[in-house]
């Protein structure tokens, strides 16, 4: 991770707002914590002896550098050039452990030893017991008690490794409500408790502490392209959006690069307009959820409503307030990509490079059609992870 020295205006302000959106709201219960970690989590990260641990754990455990690779077959099929970048590689299967790793050495230095975190497909519970299991730190994973049964592979990992896992009962049962439990129990936790968010959302300074976690993939695309082609930076890069982080952190050191278009793929469900989707942008409007101002999918009155994809990771009904800003500013562009589209282009990948891309990582693959890119003009595709985990829904579609 690189220390960033100078001032974006896409970085975020001292009270966590990247433009209108972002801040703390969050009840006067879980102040003190938040404070704590707000206060401290810049210098302990920027600390020559953190940066050094962050980094050989990246290097010797999560398997980074993750490779740029060319893919050939694909470039040929969309007539241009495409270089994906490979985080289906790391340990664990995807992203996800750039930042659990970043996260468990920061709550060890401010002397937590135990951890809560939630999860919806399991991803991000599997990332976290994993780096818990590392530490031997206590592990709590909060996790809707629909999401448990459809998620059946992960909540079995989660226990190998050591973790507890433990349902959540109210609403929808789903990712929001295990979300809701997680805040709750950190509440009722104060003081040895670290809460490990897995995404670019909640209060600040989660977003933007996360974003530094995945920065690590936009920092490495620029060395190795500037190796491979002789400039470091591409036409486009492109990164699927649930809450945000693959995308925040493939996008991270291309903000200020003006000539780097930069494209979110949201999940379009069965079509933006059928009342079954999570393409936050198209659907949302400004509000507040899980401690942040950002733009999510509500009804007039306020009640969030319920999203769908195909993809659990990409069932959120909100983004980041860092993707809300840079929506808002016109910064990055945004497509609903369908469940269907999603379907075409795992196949598609599979069968043209040999590669067997993540559900929600489809999404992003499903944007090529539509960019029209010149045969010179370089793309680069976060693979944010690997399909292990959707066979199941995949041999449905085949
Ligand atoms: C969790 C997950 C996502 C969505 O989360 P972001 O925070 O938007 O990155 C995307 N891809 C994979 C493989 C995931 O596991």
């Amino acid at each position: 991770m690189t220390a960033i020295q100078t001032k974006s205006v896409f970085s975020v302000s001292e009270r966590g707002y990247y433009g209108q959106f972002g801040g703390a709201y969050i009840p006067e219960m879980l102040y003190p914590n938040v404070e704590e970690l707000r206060q401290n989590y810049l210098t302990i990260t920027a600390s020559a002896e953190f940066q050094a641990a962050y980094e050989d754990l990246l290097r010797d455990y999560v398997g980074r550098p993750t490779p740029l690779y060319l893919a050939q077959r694909l470039s040929e099929k969309y007539n241009t050039t495409i270089y994906l970048k490979r985080e289906d590689l790391c340990h664990t299967g995807a992203h996800k452990v750039n930042n659990t790793v970043g996260q468990i050495l920061l709550a060890k230095r401010l002397n937590k030893h135990k951890i809560v975190a939630e999860t919806g497909a399991g991803q991000h519970g599997v990332a976290t017991a994993t780096v818990c299991a590392l530490m031997g730190m206590e592990c709590i994973i909060y996790m809707g008690e629909i999401d448990i049964k459809r998620q059946a592979p992960n909540v079995a990992r989660m226990k190998m490794l050591g973790a507890e896992v433990r349902p959540a009962m109210s609403g929808s049962k789903t990712l929001k409500d295990a979300t809701n439990e997680a805040m709750r129990h950190w509440i009722n936790h104060p003081t040895n408790t670290h809460y490990i968010i897995g995404s670019v959302v909640g209060p600040h300074p989660y977003p933007d502490m996360v974003a530094r976690f995945q920065s690590v993939i936009s920092e490495e695309i620029k060395k190795q392209l500037l190796a491979k082609t002789g400039t470091e930076l591409p036409d486009y890069v492109i990164a699927c959006v649930g809450g945000g982080s693959n995308a925040a952190g493939a996008f991270y050191h291309f903000l200020d690069d003006l000539s780097v278009k930069l494209i979110a793929a949201e999940a379009g469900g069965h079509g933006v307009l059928s009342g079954l989707s999570a393409a936050t942008t198209f659907l949302g409007k400004p509000g507040v959820l899980h401690g942040s101002r950002s733009i999510l999918m509500q009804t007039e009155d306020g009640q969030v409503v319920e999203p769908h994809s195909i993809s659990a990771g990409l069932d959120y009904p909100g983004i980041g307030p860092l993707h809300a800003h840079l929506w808002d500013a016109g910064r990055a562009e945004f497509y609903a990509i369908t469940d269907d589209e999603a379907l075409v282009s795992a196949m598609e990948l599979s069968k043209l490079e040999g590669i067997i891309p993540a559900l929600e990582t489809a999404h992003a693959l499903s944007v090529l059609p539509y960019l029209k890119a010149a045969p010179n003009e370089t793309i680069v595709i976060n693979l944010s992870g690997r399909g292990d985990k959707d066979l199941e829904t995949y041999m449905k579609h085949l």
